[in-house]
């Protein structure tokens, strides 16, 4: 899919249509060290906490058990520019291409 670079777009801070910028965000490594991480770790077992294997040793391979590779098309994380006041935005809701090209 084709998107505009530059679009007319309402700005929350400008209280009115201005033209803004429409960029990818850049994919971040999540912290190994976050609670999010830690958490999870904690629930597949390599954690401290809990009884069990928790599934460790008595499972097949993950494609065997979930729908891994199900989707090919994926959601964008757009991010929106405002260019008089400069205020970035996200996106309310997401939409799934194969391809996105910013012309
Ligand atoms: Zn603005």
């Amino acid at each position: 899919m084709k998107m505009k670079k530059v679009k007319m777009m309402y700005c929350k801070k400008c209280r009115k249509h201005t033209e803004i910028t429409v960029s990818i965000a850049k994919k971040k490594e999540r912290g190994s060290l976050k609670k999010g991480s830690i958490a999870r770790l904690e629930k597949r077992g390599s954690g401290k906490a809990g009884f069990g294997n928790k599934g460790k040793f008595s499972r097949k391979a993950i494609s065997a058990w979930k729908r891994t590779g199900a989707k090919s098309s994926k959601k964008q994380d757009l991010r929106f520019k405002c260019k008089e006041c400069g205020k970035m935005m996200v996106q309310n809701k997401g939409f799934r291409t194969k391809k996105l090209e910013l012309v």
